[in-house]
């Protein structure tokens, strides 16, 4: 059967976003056409996260429905991909026998070889030479895959792999493709995305793939994400502070506030380090927007340990904090070593009672934008209204059409805890 049309389904972190961009783009090149139902599809692709039980709730229940399909449309291919595929896939291949394949992340030949004919050669592992077919002003690029750091709750490190770099001048080479072809903004991806280059002939660091970077003119912006406190050093934050393009917009989680906790997580950090590098990020950025993220219930956390957490959160004041029940994942430290022992209410009311915290503080923070003027690139249009996002990654709604790519210079007026809405003075082309 010739197979045109496919259905890929997407859940979990950016950089399987980036990786399903990566598949659509290689079915793109060879003649595939999108279709956004499952029924209309020749082949379906899951594209799947296992870092909590909600997300792979989610895949089996799509799988559930492709059970059907499958029975009403045998020749119908199924692929599932992804961080819930691991190395031995017994158990899912036992329980959904109607998935054709089952492919670990960025394993994208398994998939094409379910399409009869000819393919292709799509570039080798990763694809180095196939890129995102741009959709919009903004784009993930990922620069370093998988993870070595092996924290106890974490399945990165088993799905992904260890670090790998891409060469330097095979992103610059994406991204003026993406920028000659309207991206104005990426986001460099990794795991612990400051981990970048370690492993390449020369060492380059993260600032200096993004100095080369700042040298393509159509370029107008360039984030990063995840950061690792570990692996973030001075000369990174100094490059970050002193490139005009370079977005002073910070994600580094940090996950607990006790030192037991961290020590048991086997973060690679103390409190009094990370309380450090937020310092550090501060005395070069003073106005530098900071996220983190938090996993309350971890196996022994106490309510010493949660209050110390807490704390934590209240005196370095980020601007959102991502906060998650721990759930044990198979196949993690945790998983093997450490009794699930918080229990589920006590787990449910610490979330509560960081997202409020979070909420107050975040609103504190935005308040403090109001009747500020700020630069923002118009990222897309929701509910009739265009938004953007500050250089500090503020998420702000405009009041007034304005087309997206452009940039526009806002005055804020009015802050929420989640986002800000602002009027528009005066609206740039960019190149
Ligand atoms: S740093 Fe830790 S939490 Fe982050 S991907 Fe690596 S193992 Fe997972």
């Amino acid at each position: 059967m010739a197979i045109s049309k496919y259905y890929l389904w997407t859940v979990g972190c950016q950089m399987n976003q980036a990786d399903s961009e990566k598949l659509a783009a290689g079915f793109d090149r060879m003649g595939l056409r999108p279709t956004d139902r499952m029924e209309r599809a020749d082949i379906v692709v899951l594209n799947t996260c296992a870092v909590r039980q909600h997300a792979e709730d989610r895949a089996y229940s799509k799988l559930g429905r492709i059970r059907e399909l499958k029975l009403q449309k045998p020749e119908l291919k199924v692929a599932v991909m992804g961080c819930m595929v691991g190395l031995r896939t017994t158990e899912l291949q036992r329980r959904f026998p109607q998935v054709d394949v089952f492919a670990r992340p960025q394993q994208f030949e398994p998939i094409i070889e379910l399409i009869d004919g000819p393919h292709e050669d799509l570039g080798g592992e990763f694809w180095p030479s196939t890129y995102a077919i741009p959709d919009g002003p903004t784009a993930f690029v990922p620069v370093v895959h998988g993870c070595n750091k092996f924290c106890t709750y974490c399945i990165v490190p088993y799905r992904r792999g260890r670090e790998k770099s891409r060469p330097l001048d095979a992103i610059v080479r994406e991204v003026a493709y993406l920028s000659a072809n309207g991206v104005r903004e990426v986001t460099l991806l990794g795991q612990t995305v400051e981990a970048y280059g370690h492993d390449l002939p020369d060492q380059p660091d993260i600032s200096d793939l993004m100095r080369e970077l700042s040298a393509l003119e159509r370029l107008y912006r360039i984030r990063f994400l995840t950061s690792y406190p570990k692996d973030m050093t001075h000369r990174i934050l100094e490059g970050v502070a002193s490139l005009p393009k370079v977005m002073e917009c910070f994600s580094l989680p940090v996950q607990a506030g006790s030192d037991a906790v961290l020590s048991s997580m086997r973060r690679g950090y103390t409190r009094s380090e990370y309380l450090d590098k937020i310092a550090e990020v501060r005395a070069l950025m003073p106005h530098a927007g900071i996220t983190t993220d938090i996993i309350v219930g971890y196996p022994g956390e106490t309510e010493a340990d949660f209050e110390e957490t807490c704390e934590l959160l209240e005196s370095l004041r980020f601007d959102k904090v991502h906060v998650a029940a721990y759930s044990p994942r198979p196949g993690t430290i945790a998983f093997r070593t450490m009794e699930d022992d918080v229990p589920a209410g006590v787990k449910a009311a610490r979330l509560h009672r960081i997202e409020e915290l979070e909420a107050r503080i975040s609103q504190e923070i935005n308040n403090t934008y109001t009747g500020t003027q700020q630069e923002i690139l118009v990222e897309g249009v929701r509910n009739e209204q265009p938004f953007g996002r500050t250089r500090t990654g503020k998420l702000v709604h405009l009041d007034a059409p304005a087309r997206i790519g452009t940039r526009v210079d806002v005055t804020i007026e009015h802050a929420g805890p989640f986002s800000l809405r602002g009027h528009a003075e005066d609206t740039l082309t960019l190149a």
